[in-house]
């Protein structure tokens, strides 16, 4: 019983400190943490019950006296100076002082991702929220014309390239393959790998819902060397995933298409929170499809004059958000761009 009336005890410090910083007093009426102490009562044992039971209503009640008292106190009319100019009697609007400011969520835990990709050798290289048709497309062996532009619905720009062709803004970090490629490539000279990973923002044509947004982020991964295989690429993104979720997991990889990978593949991992057996996260099929990957094509090698006799390299590319909300059970990807208090502050 004492383990139980700390719980509630605790539960009340929580929702107390919450209510104070709430608008909307009322919702914590509704919190999920007050509802878990219902809950919880429903599976005690009927000994148990009336003792707990009549405590969480105590707690209900103590809520509810509070959230009456802030209502009263809200609905006295602050006094009106008749007198005074238009705009001095009108509410002023709720601002969040400085000091309550936080990093963005998805910040703190790219941080994360790639301080494990820092310790696994591989330097960051920032995408490009504005790029042309040659690195979106031509460098990565799109041809004018593939069908598989069409899978890259993005936006463009009214200003036109030296082609004269319009700017895109980029709807994958693989704009930057190119770029890297060359950047990086006297590493190879030294008999040194190219180990980067590219975060940036993208953009697509997509209808909304709970797991498609027109704005997300990316990170992009390359790699390359003398011998690089397919067990390489699996096992990178194999070793990166258990440190991120601080857990063992498998993987399963299953032939996909990229023009700009072959061959290329769609990675997918045990699902972190059922261990397989099936849950609402996985659609009860116990994986999860993460992200696209596969060995560098050829011609994208020979785009950066990397020649493809003698090296090889792996590439992958996929969603933060996807990776985030997996980790936190976060339900729709909205959230991240919404600029929500309720959600940020819960990071905070
Ligand atoms: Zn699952």
């Amino acid at each position: 019983m004492s383990y139980q009336h700390q719980k509630i005890a605790e539960t009340a410090q929580l929702l107390k400190k919450r209510l104070a910083e709430l608008e909307d007093k009322s919702r914590i009426l509704r919190s999920v943490e007050l509802r878990a102490l219902f809950d919880e009562l429903k599976t005690l044992p009927p000994e148990e019950r009336s003792g707990f039971g009549q405590e969480v209503n105590a707690l209900r009640q103590e809520l509810q006296g509070l959230v009456d008292a802030s209502r009263d106190e809200a609905e006295q009319p602050p006094p009106i100076d008749i007198t005074a100019p238009f705009g001095v009697n009108s509410p002023q609007p709720q601002l969040l002082s400085t000091e309550q400011g936080s990093r963005h969520p998805l910040m703190t835990e790219l941080e994360q991702i790639l301080d494990i990709f820092y310790r696994m050798g591989f330097t960051a290289v920032e995408s490009r929220e504005i790029d042309n048709d040659f690195n979106m497309f031509s460098t990565l062996n799109f041809p004018e014309g593939h069908p598989a532009r069409d899978d890259y619905d993005t936006f463009v720009t009214v200003q036109k390239d030296k082609e004269g062709k319009p700017l895109i803004a980029p709807a994958h970090t693989s704009t930057m393959q190119n770029r890297v490629l060359k950047q990086l490539k006297t590493n190879l000279k030294k008999g040194e790998p190219i180990a980067a990973v590219i975060p940036g923002r993208v953009f697509r044509n997509e209808d909304l819902d709970a797991r498609h947004e027109h704005t997300f982020y990316q990170l992009e991964g390359i790699y390359v060397d003398k011998g690089v295989n397919a067990g390489h690429l699996i096992a990178t993104l194999k070793t990166f995933l258990q440190e991120y979720y601080s857990k063992e997991l498998d993987v399963m990889t299953q032939p996909f298409y990229f023009p700009f990978t072959e061959p290329s593949f769609e990675f997918a991992l045990s699902c972190p929170f059922c261990d397989k057996k099936g849950c609402h996260i996985c659609s009860q099929t116990g994986w999860i499809e993460l992200l696209g990957c596969g060995m560098i094509h050829p011609n994208v090698l020979k785009a950066a004059d990397i020649d493809p006799a003698e090296y090889t390299g792996f590439a992958w590319g996929g969603g933060i958000e996807r990776l985030v909300m997996m980790k936190y059970g976060i339900e729709d990807i909205r959230h991240f761009e919404s600029g929500k208090l309720d959600f940020l502050r819960q990071f905070s």
